[in-house]
């Protein structure tokens, strides 16, 4: 760990009311946020449930199935997460996700295995 010495007669901290005001109005904008997003959450998971349960109850499907099926999505995501494409120009691997090579702006050479999931 690096450690930086405050050099001496270092400036006051600036407690502008305008930027204090600004700084707890975005603290309770991302408080908000983040209660809209777990309240999506909770009812994202109980349709999941929901479907579920409809699903055993037709004798459809079973548990076993589940949890094979979960991890195989899990590992798929996980590819796509890492999926590479050369360049075509300079023969760089780029992650698959961008729209050209970050190195000299060429065309990536195959195309990405999107899913209708992607970015979910
Ligand atoms: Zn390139």
């Amino acid at each position: 760990m690096m450690f930086f010495p405050m050099p001496q007669g270092s400036k006051k901290v600036n407690t502008n009311d305008a930027e204090v005001g600004k700084l707890a109005n975005d603290t309770s904008e991302q408080a908000d946020r983040l209660k809209t997003l777990e309240n999506k959450f909770t009812r994202l998971s109980t349709l999941t449930e929901a479907l579920w349960d409809i699903l055993l109850e037709k004798g459809e499907l079973d548990e076993h199935l589940l949890k094979a099926r979960i991890q195989q999505v899990a590992q798929e995501r996980e590819d796509r997460k890492t999926e590479k494409l050369p360049c075509r120009k300079c023969g760089m691997q780029n992650a698959a996700s961008k729209p050209a090579c970050i190195y000299c702006g060429g065309e990536l050479d195959g195309e990405l295995n999107e899913s209708p999931f992607a970015g979910l």
